[in-house]
């Protein structure tokens, strides 16, 4: 992996400034190289260090690209932005992760680049109240990191969904056997394709053939994530939710594995590992429950959705494929009781 860049906070800020209207010397060229860097490599690791003093003199990385509005407004903007941001100074994060933060959390420039009431001593950027940094912004992430091209995803999907259809082994991420039967639930069994995942045809194939083998594997596996606009093929990492999703889906993939009593790699017949997830994983709550803060690498709508309750598409489809998998017992379901993120409540099982 690469190795972080040492970039000084308020320069993210630049970043968006730069898509409002050409900057300044000395700022125009050092801005351009990272907004290049980043291009390049959009997920690589940035470090953000800045002259704090106390316990963080650590990190502090000299005042070589100090711009010329004097010692402590540079101090100063640096803290106000890695506070906006709820960072710490030198926390590392991947570039793109940091420019939906910034987006997230500062709409505006006033009061950290510039003031209404600027003095000698602090004068604020020149550019501050021109506008730029509010145009940059609103051209969103793309304005920074282009997205994947339509075209390639649309050939992945017909590649992917061409290799699954040959039925030999499926591969999947474990946790997204769930999406799939969320989803399958929340059409009532009759769901479409969808342009971005192959999750549909997963569930299509299992139930025409129970038997197809499915292998359990890390990261967003080409198989079902091939077409999706979220997909980093290089990395084969999900950057969904604003470039971390796929930090809190390969926890979801984890606590799932740990309650199946299963390991990557692990590969079972269609049929069997679903009844082996419909039994032990009777709700999504416990794998898909995020308490997170919005701004968190943790947070993601499936996350707070489950905080009341367990995805109802969930429960749905899980009750349409236990009729048809096992229709022996699919009668003998017993109704949810609790909210337990970290386990499984017991009594939640199939009746033997
Ligand atoms: S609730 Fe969980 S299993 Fe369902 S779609 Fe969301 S992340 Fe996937
Ligand atoms: S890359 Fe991420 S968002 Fe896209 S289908 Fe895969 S898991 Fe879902």
């Amino acid at each position: 992996m690469t190795e972080p860049l040492v970039v000084r906070p308020y320069r993210l800020l630049c970043l968006f400034c730069s898509l409002g209207g050409e900057l300044p010397e000395p700022l125009r060229e050092p801005v351009a190289a990272l907004r290049q860097a980043i291009q390049d490599c959009p997920d690589r690791p940035l470090a953000l260090r800045c002259q704090a003093e106390d316990v963080y003199a650590y990190q502090h990385p000299g005042r070589d690209e100090d711009t010329p509005e004097g010692a402590e407004y540079n101090r100063k903007r640096d803290l106000d932005v890695l506070y906006c941001l709820d960072l710490p100074p030198g926390a590392i994060l991947p570039a793109r992760t940091l420019l939906y933060r910034v987006l997230a959390a500062v709409p505006t420039v006033k009061g950290i680049c510039g003031y209404d009431a600027a003095t000698a001593a602090w004068p604020g950027c020149e550019r501050a109240a021109s506008g730029c940094y509010e145009k940059g912004i609103q051209r969103g992430i793309e304005g920074l990191i282009p997205p994947r091209d339509a075209a390639e995803c649309a050939r992945e999907k017909q590649a992917s969904v061409a290799e699954m259809e040959r039925e030999k082994e499926l591969r999947i991420r474990p946790h997204v056997i769930m999406c799939a039967v969320c989803n399958y639930g929340a059409a009532d069994g009759a769901p479409e394709p969808l342009a971005a995942d192959n999750i549909v045809e997963f569930i299509r194939i299992v139930r025409r053939n129970p038997r197809v083998p499915v292998k359990l594997v890390p990261g967003a596996d080409w198989m079902i994530c091939a077409p999706c606009p979220q997909r980093v093929p290089g990395l084969n990492a999900c950057v969904n939710v604003a470039g971390s999703g796929g930090l809190s889906n390969e926890k979801r993939d984890l606590d799932l594995l740990q309650l199946l009593d299963l390991t990557y790699g692990a590969t079972l017949p269609g049929r069997e590992l679903l009844l082996r997830i419909f039994d032990r994983v009777p709700s999504t709550q416990p794998i898909c429950r995020r308490d997170s803060p919005r701004l968190s690498v943790w947070w993601d709508g499936c996350g707070e959705s489950n905080r009341g309750q367990g995805n109802p598409g969930y429960a749905r489809g899980r009750a349409l494929l236990l009729a048809e998998l096992r229709p022996d017992q699919a009668a003998g379901l017993m109704r949810a009781p609790g909210n337990c993120h970290s386990s499984v409540p017991t009594d939640w099982r199939l009746q033997p």
